[in-house]
């Protein structure tokens, strides 16, 4: 079988599928694209347009796109006239002028090669004007044309819409595919997994299933004070199970209390780190997402009753209403701590 999109991480299903698509001549005029930021829409949106225009397309040898053409070259390196990019700009929506424009644009044939795909970003921030000055276009494009509309979420496009353009879903991916794919293709992750396993763990297990947010984190600035979130959550929940002194739980709230969104942030990490932990109780096989080492976590479960972790869950959620709803941040914080016995 052809090879196709080698290089985008995971998501085998949906690769096989364009591929099987593109090479039968089979592939929809239309389609959303619908993931999490930095699941690699943007990425397969780009190899969909060159894999359409690549020379050795019928070359079973080679993959899909062969990335070396001068086609795909060109497609990749963002120089292609034929690949056109539509995005909002500065603005909070994207509305019907946006949309004219593409009306126009699409009657022009294509520059290089036979096809011309416009990938629209952020397609769910379109006007639900806009959104119906574009269905006559995406019913009735001249046939040479493809759209590409990139989403977080289907939810805010027309039925009508939807129903014009297959939706196909980017999945989140493995931790251990982004760490291998990381160490492959970035020089910073690397050093970092030889330096710091520990720190590029987190990382990895920080990012969500987000190829695109594991390689922010790889940038030391963005990654310090979320690795320090953590290490806070992993502190309260050591505090809870081993009851220290109040010293210590002292100093905690004080790390804890800064302000307002940073200390929901704060909380927010810790009651991700007690849902893993209830899940460790719960099933052997649910993915985690605060905890890049099972056993850690399972370790850490082990001291906690499934009760006492529902009701820290509980106390927590709670906090973070009350602070998000202006109460006093270091007040508010004192009588979790004193409800939860630790103060
Ligand atoms: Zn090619």
């Amino acid at each position: 079988m052809k090879p196709a999109f080698c290089d985008v991480v995971g998501n085998l299903a949906l690769r096989n599928r364009l591929r099987d698509e593109i090479l039968n001549g089979k592939l929809s005029h239309a389609y959303i694209l619908e993931g999490a930021r930095g699941t690699g829409k943007h990425m397969l949106a780009l190899r969909i347009a060159a894999a359409l225009s690549c020379e050795h397309a019928s070359d079973a040898s080679a993959p899909l796109p062969c990335m070396r053409c001068a086609s795909c070259r060109k497609i990749l390196s963002l120089n292609s006239p034929d690949v056109i990019f539509v995005n909002r700009g500065d603005r909070a929506t994207m509305g019907v002028d946006t949309v004219r424009e593409i009306r126009q644009d699409v009657l022009t044939l294509p520059n290089d090669v036979e096809t011309k795909v416009y990938v629209i970003e952020d397609a769910h921030l379109m006007t639900s004007q806009a959104q119906n000055a574009f269905l006559l276009t995406l019913e009735e494009p001249p046939s040479y044309v493809h759209f590409l509309l990139l989403c977080e979420s289907v939810a805010p496009l027309l039925d009508t819409i939807r129903s014009r353009a297959p939706t196909l879903r980017t999945e989140a991916i493995a931790p251990q595919e982004i760490e291998s794919h990381l160490r492959r293709v970035n020089a910073d992750a690397e050093a970092l997994a030889k330096t710091s396993a520990r720190d590029f763990s987190e990382i990895v297990s920080a990012c969500d299933g987000s190829i695109g947010r594991a390689i922010e984190l790889l940038d030391a600035k963005t990654r310090k004070p979320i690795l320090a979130r953590r290490e806070l959550a992993r502190d309260f929940v050591q505090l809870c199970s081993s009851r220290q002194s109040h010293a210590a739980a002292q100093r905690l709230l004080n790390a804890i209390a800064q302000k307002r969104e940073e200390t929901v942030e704060n909380l927010n990490a810790i009651l991700l780190c007690l849902r893993d932990l209830l899940l460790c109780k719960q099933t052997e096989h649910a993915p985690l997402c605060f905890f890049g080492n099972r056993e850690e976590a399972c370790a850490l479960a082990y001291t906690f009753t499934t009760p006492v972790l529902l009701s820290l869950c509980d106390g927590i959620a709670q906090t973070i209403s009350r602070v998000r709803a202006s109460a006093n941040i270091r007040l508010t914080l004192t009588d979790f701590f004193t409800e939860a016995g630790l103060l």
